[in-house]
């Protein structure tokens, strides 16, 4: 039985988080940014947030930031743009925000992006609007978007709620009470409810360093996915595919982790030799939509057929963006027993939801996760069957029961999933 707060009672529940808020901002300013002593640290975050903000400021002075630097973000004024600028405005990023991006890149700063949205914020905006704008900011914004993209410099993204998004998690709870259980879930699925998360952190990334060197040491040729819900998928690996997850290095050699909270190790599978069935165990959220309940059949890579319970057409949308959105850009590894799984919760942002569960995406894959692929065109990751496509979309397949079962190029078969979790011991 779930007794309803009051606003005071709900308030005073905040208020005494507060302890844990500020060793979560310390762990997204010294592990998440890194900021390095005398650095610019940038912070975007919604106006909504701006207490969590000032706070992430004060850290990053405390942690020896040379200067602190907060661009502030929000839905409402952000929708109205949509809404009322035409098609052509959102071809050109405006040169003031193009020289504020790429002149604080330029002079090396790291980048900390506190992600609070209204998961219904642009609803109903013309999608073009979306991809100009995506495509101008990826390609006017250049010194930043290589900055991020190329290892010069440091980022993390980490999760505040605000009262729209938190109202979507829990929609049975008053305003103020959603928004105090969403701080309470942000802090548990960040590991950042215990007295001294940053050392958490360096145990979580152990965790990761043993499991992607067990996964590269192997190299396997491909992956067979199988649980009793009708999942039986083979998966080709790429000669030269490389496992990555958890903590990533500048070129400079500082460690940062990108995603907070982040339970993921993931490559990019060969996108030419997907075969069989597979079933999504979580919803789908895609622009404010929910697909649920669907499989996928793949035939050489491609999806030749599918279904779903709910939003069908949706996920028919996907698969039609373009000519290589049927195919995989991703597999990714997740345990079933990671905090963001047991919550039970659907967070309504992929920052978390990628989290809960092994998972695939359609779409784009990773230079990173082939060895020389930074270096190579387009066309070229194609060739050594990287996937490219104007999409990217994660969806979760981690039955209870997956197995799933490493082939080398010799033929051998390793555990490397039993019963959704990883077959070798983690320590
Ligand atoms: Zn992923």
């Amino acid at each position: 039985m779930h007794k309803r707060m009051t606003r005071e009672e709900a308030e005073a529940s905040i208020a005494g988080l507060h302890r844990k808020i500020e060793r979560y901002a310390e762990l997204a300013v010294k592990k998440g940014a890194s900021v390095q002593p005398g650095q610019e640290l940038v912070i975007n975050a919604p106006v909504e947030r701006a207490d969590f903000a000032r706070l992430l400021a004060k850290k990053g002075y405390d942690a020896g930031a040379g200067h602190v630097t907060v661009i502030w973000a929000d839905d409402a004024v952000a929708r109205l743009e949509y809404e009322h600028m035409d098609v052509s405005y959102f071809e050109n990023v405006p040169a003031w925000k193009r020289e504020q991006l790429n002149s604080l890149a330029a002079d090396g700063a790291t980048f900390l992006h506190v992600r609070g949205n209204d998961p219904n914020a642009l609803t109903n905006i013309d999608p073009k609007k979306l991809a100009l704008r995506a495509r101008a900011q990826s390609t006017q914004c250049d010194v930043y978007r290589d900055g991020l993209d190329f290892g010069k410099n440091a980022w993390s993204i980490a999760g505040a709620p605000v009262a729209a998004w938190a109202k979507r998690v829990f929609p049975d709870a008053s305003e103020y009470e959603a928004m105090y259980r969403l701080w309470d879930a942000i802090l548990v699925a960040a590991r950042a409810d215990g007295p001294d998360p940053q050392a958490e952190w360096e145990r979580h990334n152990a965790t990761f360093e043993k499991n992607k060197r067990m996964l590269n040491e192997h190299s396997f040729d491909r992956l067979r996915y199988y649980s009793a819900n009708g999942t039986d998928l083979e998966v080709g690996m790429n000669p030269g595919h490389r496992w990555m997850g958890g903590a990533c290095r500048t070129v400079d050699g500082v460690v940062f982790f990108p995603n907070i909270p982040t339970e993921e190790v993931f490559t990019s599978p060969d996108c030419k030799r997907i075969n069989g069935v597979v079933r999504s165990v979580l919803p789908l959220v895609y622009a404010g939509n929910v697909i649920q309940d669907f499989w996928l059949r793949f035939k050489d890579g491609k999806v030749v057929e599918y279904d779903a319970l709910q939003g069908k057409d949706v996920l028919r949308s996907i698969l039609e963006t373009d000519e290589r959105s049927c195919m995989l850009g991703e597999c990714a590894l997740v345990a079933k027993d990671t905090p963001i799984r047991q919550s039970g919760l659907l967070y309504y942002d992929t920052l978390f939801d990628e989290n809960a569960s092994c998972h695939l995406a359609l779409g784009t894959g990773f230079p990173e996760c082939l060895d020389k692929g930074l270096s190579m065109s387009k066309e070229e990751l194609m060739a050594h069957g990287v996937n490219q496509s104007t999409t990217h979309v994660d969806f979760m397949i981690g039955a209870d029961d997956l197995e799933i079962t490493g082939i080398t190029h010799a033929g051998d078969e390793v555990p490397v999933f039993t019963d959704g979790r990883w077959s070798w011991s983690i320590d």
